[in-house]
């Protein structure tokens, strides 16, 4: 028996470090070294019923394990029976609906052992890349996936690649953008924290593509359990000759430094991320030129996100058609949604494109608890925007969640019930926004300030007709005045619930006597 001990900072929090020890003990106490091994994975999705814990091949996971269930839980297995009140059902669609292909080591190895990746094919990708395959080989394979950027922007990563590959320069530099900022996502880290060396191995074949021979992971410092992983991953595979100098003697050289982020959402913009790596204030420039003509150093530079990059693996692995068959007609392969706000199955969960809000918020995730009404769902974060019941059957699409008003963005799902006030919801982001705008244009820095006055208007009771005027005016000076992707998009959740609740509006607006 293989006993899984979720060992991701959800299940961390609430305590798997000392479940994981107490399996470890117990085991040794009771002479069951040969019979049963205990492993520390990463997230294994169901992130509110941690300390999660597997047991395979017996096809047996448990919740909220605490110490004191260790003893019964292994006097079980040794029966073969299960202990029924902390079984989680996974014949439930929480697991059954999922399709798991940048999560596949998730929960499967430990994070912090390269021996266990490579068990499970890791780095087969990289060496059959450099041994075998042309960088523009490469770049063609990844084109003929459809893989778009997963961190929000959708932009086709294969033309992004192509770019850099053509961009003349000797030195280039590939970036992984690990800055994830939006309330309530928590994609990247778990993806860092459960599997680090698919995102390495995927940066590894990106720079042979390009032709980088550099690597950045820029990741925030608020993840520290990502970072010491990530540092573990790159002194691990630095060791086995899989990052460094003439990889496996292919002649390809490629090495990765991390840099810490202090917590600035604007640092997830590209050309503030490359500033921030300078040592500048984390600050957006315009763009043109873009990064992958000028990026680090003024010279060519390949920015993905960690989503992105944990892909490629098992694209090369599999071939690109292969990632091509799952998904829609313009949005190919899988999404990693982190489900969260007021739903059942808060966690995080990887959807073929193309499924309906629907089936992740009530078949996967469960549905709304304690009673409560669906109202809205919040994508994207900060940047997106909401979606009524009325438009859940909506197939999850990069061009879909756009024409809703709202974006992909990187995979936050917040689920809001009938308890909540949209109005309120609204203020939040723009609070959010306010407080994260850099301050370089006077479209973003004043228009965030006005627009949250006005919110705050409306939920005293004091907004009239022409705040709500003035509110719409300014939403839209922003949307087309602002220098970057944070002022453009912070109009996004006041517009969304003005388009689907205009009603809860209306009836905060002061009539006169
Ligand atoms: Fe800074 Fe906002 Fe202007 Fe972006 S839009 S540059 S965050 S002030």
């Amino acid at each position: 028996h293989i006993i899984h001990v979720c060992g991701s900072t959800g299940c961390v929090s609430s305590d798997s470090q000392a479940v994981l020890a107490a399996f470890e003990k117990e085991v040794k106490f009771l002479g069951l070294e040969d019979k049963v091994l205990v492993k520390q994975v990463g997230c294994m999705g169901l992130c509110a019923a941690g300390p999660v814990v597997s047991i395979k091949p017996d096809n047996l996971l448990y919740k909220t394990v605490k110490v004191e269930d260790v003893p019964q839980i292994l006097r079980a297995l040794l029966k073969g029976e299960a202990v029924e009140e902390l079984r989680i059902d996974t014949n439930q669609p929480f697991f059954t609906r999922q399709h798991k292909v940048t999560l596949e080591n998730s929960g499967v190895i430990n994070p912090e052992k390269i021996e266990d990746y490579i068990l499970h094919d890791g780095y087969k990708a990289l060496l059959q890349v450099i041994t075998a395959m042309s960088p523009q080989g490469v770049i063609d394979e990844i084109k003929k996936s459809g893989l778009r950027g997963r961190g929000g922007g959708g932009f086709p990563t294969g033309n992004k690649w192509q770019i850099v590959h053509d961009a003349p320069g000797g030195l280039k530099y590939v970036i992984c953008n690990a800055d994830e900022g939006d309330p309530g996502a928590f994609m990247d880290r778990s993806i860092i924290e459960s599997d680090p060396h698919a995102v390495l191995e995927g940066m590894a074949i990106a720079a042979y593509a390009v032709g980088a021979s550099r690597g950045f992971v820029y990741v925030r410092a608020e993840y520290p359990l990502a970072v010491k992983r990530l540092r573990t991953a790159i002194r691990q595979a630095e060791r086995a000759g899989f990052l460094g100098e003439n990889i496996h003697g292919s002649g390809f050289s490629f090495s990765v430094e991390i840099r810490l982020g202090a917590g600035a959402f604007v640092c997830g913009e590209e050309t503030a991320l490359i500033s921030s790596i300078e040592g500048e204030r984390g600050m957006p420039r315009p763009r043109p030129p873009y990064p992958a003509i000028s990026g680090l150093d003024g010279k060519p530079t390949l920015i993905n996100n960690v989503e992105t990059y944990a892909n490629v693996p098992a694209i090369i692995r599999n071939g690109g058609e292969w990632f091509a068959s799952i998904g829609t007609e313009k949005s190919k392969g899988t999404k990693v949604f982190a489900l969260t706000g007021k739903i059942a199955n808060t966690g995080l969960v990887e959807v073929p494109m193309g499924i309906t809000l629907r089936e992740i918020i009530f078949d996967i995730g469960g549905g709304v608890p304690n009673g409560h009404r669906f109202k809205a769902v919040q994508t994207g974060g900060p940047s997106g925007g909401c979606i009524p019941e009325e438009l859940l059957d909506t197939p999850v699409d990069y061009e879909n969640l756009t024409r809703l008003g709202s974006i992909m963005g990187s995979g936050g799902m917040i689920v809001i019930d009938d308890t909540s006030d949209i109005v309120s919801v609204a203020r939040y982001f723009m609070e959010f926004s306010m407080d994260e705008s850099c301050g370089k244009c006077v479209p973003c820095r004043i228009g965030t300030v006005k627009i949250y006055h006005i919110l705050n208007k409306f939920l005293e009771g004091n907004a009239t007709e022409a705040d709500l005027e003035q509110m719409e005016a300014l939403c839209e000076m922003m949307q087309t005045t602002s220098l970057c992707g944070l002022g453009k998009s912070a109009p996004n959740p006041v517009l969304s619930s003005l388009k689907y609740f205009r009603h809860e509006y209306l009836s905060k607006i002061r009539r006169s006597e």
